[in-house]
């Protein structure tokens, strides 16, 4: 009990201090060793969607706790991308032993299955369309598979990148008043499938890159590619930069972070602050955070257009583009209410999540 005390910060039904989740399934196969915590946080809009996470977790705890909390992230998300869907999230808890990875994949897809489509999966960190394939050969209830002469669906990382470069570009005129990203210096923590691809999109637009990665190989090509500075991972989020761009994992705006130089701030990693007072510091320090669940929409914006069917490659693109608009209504918002954005965006989240 002492570790479910001091480890997790909520209850077995939900957060501290939120609304209870609708439904968290904990399960296991033995066969393939899976091991998975499915939590649903809302279904007032529609079915839960939102992806599976592959992760080694300190504890059983803290896999559960991620569920709870990055569930509530998805329910916010597809409300204020105004999707017909509510929030849910899986994570399937990776062991150091080796795992028979189809195996344990279709053992999800049962697990989802079995749930009878209260909850629709797709790709997350440490998950590769391969995994969503075997995950499909068992059930219908999941996203994000390639397909031939695709146009919108499989991997949804590029329309994540896009997504976050127009909410970026976005908030960079609401804090500094510029329309154009030449000549702003963006510190980009994390180059893996969103963060390279948003690495990319800045460089064209004329940013000037500072980047960090646990991995020197990505960094070194973003050096010679982009001409971009690297930094200490330690030291990301405190170096001298215009934009601080999260796109690693959750968690990396802590107090010291909210005590940072930058003027913005806008990424792509779910569940950025350690909690909404940060939020509350970044905004009486003058500095815009775009919350993550407003501007990392676009990946599950192409999942739900590709489970739904219901449009081509451009006009999901149109829709992601939806995202700047959102952000000047954000700051809208935090003029009009004085809160901070990371608290108005909950707040329209909730609204939105009464509306269908
Ligand atoms: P990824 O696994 O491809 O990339 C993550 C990168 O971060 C890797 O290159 C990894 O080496 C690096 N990294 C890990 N720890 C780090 C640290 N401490 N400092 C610096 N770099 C570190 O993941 P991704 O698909 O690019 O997603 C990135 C983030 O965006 C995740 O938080 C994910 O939940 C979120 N997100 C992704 C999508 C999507 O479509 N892929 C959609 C919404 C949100």
């Amino acid at each position: 009990m002492d570790r479910l005390t001091t480890n997790f910060a909520g209850t077995l039904f939900g957060l501290h201090g939120e609304p209870a989740h609708e439904r968290i399934v904990v399960a296991s196969d033995a066969d393939s060793g899976l091991q998975a915590v499915v939590a649903v946080y809302s279904t007032v809009r529609g079915p839960a969607f939102g992806g599976c996470r592959y992760w080694q977790y300190a504890s059983d705890y803290e896999a559960y706790h991620d569920a709870l909390r990055l569930s509530q992230g998805m329910a916010f998300k597809n409300a204020l991308a105004g999707l017909p869907f509510g929030g849910g999230k899986a994570v399937i808890l990776k062991r150091p032993e080796q795992m028979d990875r189809a195996a344990l994949f279709k053992a999800f897809g049962r697990l989802v299955e079995s749930l009878g489509g209260m909850y629709l999966t797709a790709e997350d960190v440490g998950t590769t369309a391969d995994d969503m394939r075997a995950v499909q050969s068992e059930t219908a209830y999941v996203s994000g598979i390639p397909r031939e002469n695709d146009v919108y669906g499989g991997n949804p990382s590029p329309r994540t990148a896009y997504g976050v470069f127009v909410g970026l570009k976005a908030a960079v005129q609401v804090a500094l008043g510029r329309d154009t990203l030449d000549g702003i210096s963006v510190a980009v923590q994390g180059l893996g499938s969103v963060g390279w691809d948003l690495c990319e999109r800045l460089h064209r637009a004329g940013a000037e890159l500072i980047v960090s990665d646990i991995d020197a190989a990505k960094t070194e090509r973003a050096q010679q590619m982009f001409g971009a500075r690297v930094a200490d991972i330690a030291r990301i989020a405190s170096v001298n930069a215009d934009v601080f761009a999260p796109c690693a994992l959750g968690g990396s705006i802590t107090d010291a972070v909210a005590h940072c130089q930058f003027k913005v701030i806008a990424g792509a990693a779910n569940n950025q602050l350690m909690s909404l007072a940060e939020g509350d510091t970044l905004h009486r320090r003058g500095i815009f955070y775009a919350p993550d669940f407003l501007v990392n929409a676009g990946g599950i914006i192409s999942c739900a257009r590709e489970y739904l069917g219901s449009a081509d490659k451009q006009a999901v693109l149109d829709e992601v583009a939806q995202i700047g608009p959102r952000v000047f209504e954000l700051a809208g918002r935090v003029k009009v209410s004085g809160i901070a954005p990371a608290r108005a965006a909950v707040v329209w989240a909730r609204e939105m999540m009464q509306r269908v």
